[in-house]
């Protein structure tokens, strides 16, 4: 809807315009190898002012790559980069921005302890009364209701990249990158920020947006690249693909093959014993008649695009939204319509999609967040650990988990991503839940920490917890997932046994196409 909303009066994006001015950046015939690692393998891609360019790819496709060498903080090895028609090298970001290209990180490095105002002029030197005014003209230029006086620890990761976003627009950004924006946005905040993106693009700003939802595309783009293994398979406006096409651009060229997947180990799950979780026919905001069974120490993957219901079934069982049908059994217990404290006693607990609002004190230090949950376990109610048992359980997890920490007394908000989610992990497994839901627990983390993150499931699947794992990241799903069911507009449309989990599959079912013929049709 904001497609049609923003194309209304924008010259900008229109295809004459297009042909006579040069590109705003021109990237040409980049490669770029790690090692014996060829990333990019000569890509080209071009930019238009008022352009929202949707470039798409599975993890590892380069995206980030290719938008680091447009910052200047890679070197490519060849091919050149042209700016409005003149070849251009981005030896380091101060050249980047000098050209007007600001990227906006995925995870948006605000400090806790300053307003907006603050973090946004932070680095600027000039005179802050003149910024002062420049930024209250530009917020109200593109109409963003965010109160400059707001210390950023209260912001929401939306809010956060707005800040992220101003910073940009004030270094009077012409091109604009957001690297997986929406990964970590609830359904409103996503509405939201496309909204900004077409008042970004009514100025004129072009803005490669980068996504793994393939439903954005046909929201917020005007022209879609897909990137695969370090080439880009399709590139063009969006008007000329449907979604079968993009979906083909993101599969392997020979989409029978399968993703290589983790050793038959569901062999473990014992199918004949009595389910952890049931839920039969349950109904809430989102999601609409929803049953599946979880076996004790399985991984059940569910698989989805944003808005699918998914987070809203988890939080919905896990007593933070209302039911509106159906029955919830953990253990044969009906638990419909619980408390979250007495979900939590029954044995479920829930690690949240936006880890950075829901699933962490920052300000607290990591035994105080991992040990959080378990107060609740106690049932008389809460009941303060004492500090020695603290320090006992949240050892326990900074090992296991490989946390990096200074101490256990360290701020939770100075981890890096991959770590914070580590302790949000132990902190739901500190009252020994029999079933944990993962709500995207791997978005935004660097590979490693990844890793890690698999590990702990592998672990959890190993001493029979069970885990519902809820991942946009198909690779994810067929990495981890024992079976696999797929939520399209608040309904389960499908479920595949360990051996018919692959992204073809997958991403069809998640994108509502019918069957696995049916993209090749
Ligand atoms: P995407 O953003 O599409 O997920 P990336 O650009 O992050 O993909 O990664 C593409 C490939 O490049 C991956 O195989 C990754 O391991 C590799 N890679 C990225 N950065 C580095 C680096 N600094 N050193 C070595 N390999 C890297
Ligand atoms: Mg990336």
């Amino acid at each position: 809807m904001y497609r049609l909303a923003r194309n209304e009066g924008n010259g900008l994006a229109n295809t004459e315009t297009r042909e006579k001015a040069p590109a705003l950046l021109s990237v040409r015939g980049i490669h770029k190898s790690f090692g014996l690692n060829q990333v990019l393998k000569g890509i080209d891609l071009d930019v238009n002012a008022g352009e929202v360019l949707a470039l798409i790819g599975g993890n590892g496709a380069g995206k980030s790559t290719l938008m680091k060498i447009i910052m200047g903080l890679y070197t490519h090895d060849s091919g050149e980069l042209l700016f409005k028609g003149e070849q251009v090298s981005m030896t380091n970001t101060a050249a980047a921005l000098a050209r007007g290209i600001y990227m906006v990180p995925q995870e948006p490095l605000l400090f806790p302890n300053m307003n907006v105002e603050e973090n946004v002029l932070i680095g600027f030197k000039q005179n802050k009364a003149d910024l002062h005014k420049e930024l209250v003209a530009i917020m109200e230029d593109v109409g963003w209701d965010l109160d400059l006086s707001r210390k950023a620890n209260g912001l929401s990761i939306a809010e956060q990249q707005m800040v992220e976003i101003l910073r940009g627009i004030l270094r009077r950004a012409q091109l604009l990158i957001l690297d997986e924006p929406t990964s970590a946005l609830t359904f409103d905040e996503v509405k939201s920020l496309f909204k900004v993106v077409a008042e970004l693009q009514e100025k004129g700003i072009g803005i490669i947006y980068i996504t793994h939802r393939l439903s954005e595309v046909f929201d917020v783009a005007t022209d879609v690249a897909i990137m695969r293994d370090g080439i880009i398979t399709i590139h063009g406006p969006v008007s000329d693909f449907t979604r079968e096409d993009l979906v083909r651009g993101l599969l392997p060229p020979d989409a029978e093959v399968e993703v290589q997947k983790q050793d038959a180990a569901a062999g473990g799950v014992d199918y004949s014993a009595a389910p952890v979780l049931e839920l039969e026919g349950f109904s809430g905001y989102g999601f609409t008649d929803v049953s599946l069974k979880v076996w004790p120490g399985e991984v059940l993957g569910v698989a989805g695009v944003v808005g699918a219901g998914r987070t809203e079934m988890a939080t919905t069982i896990f007593g933070m939204d209302k039911v509106l049908g159906g029955r919830v059994l953990l253990n044969g217990r009906d638990i419909t319509g619980r408390k979250t404290k007495q979900v939590i006693q029954a044995g479920l607990n829930y690690v949240p999609e936006d880890r950075h609002l829901n699933g962490l004190f920052k300000i607290c230090d990591v035994a105080a967040n991992t040990t959080s949950a378990s107060l609740y376990s106690n049932t008389l109610g809460v009941v303060l650990l004492n500090h020695r048992a603290e320090r006992n359980i949240t050892d326990t997890y900074v090992k296991s988990f490989r946390t990096k920490i200074t101490g256990q007394d360290q701020l939770v908000g100075s981890l890096s991503g991959g770590n914070q989610q580590k302790v949000v992990i132990g902190r739901s497994l500190a009252p020994e839940p029999k079933i944990v839901v993962l709500d995207e627990p791997t978005r935004g983390i660097d590979a490693a920490a990844r890793g890690d993150v698999y590990n702990i499931i592998h672990q959890l699947r190993e001493q029979g917890v069970s885990v519902l794992l809820i991942s946009s990241d198909m690779e994810e799903i067929v990495e981890l997932a024992d079976r696999a069911v797929t939520m399209y507009q608040g309904h389960i449309n499908a479920e595949f046994k360990k051996d018919d989990i692959n992204q073809d599959n997958l991403m069809a079912a998640a994108f509502g196409i019918a069957s696995k013929e049916g993209i090749g049709a």
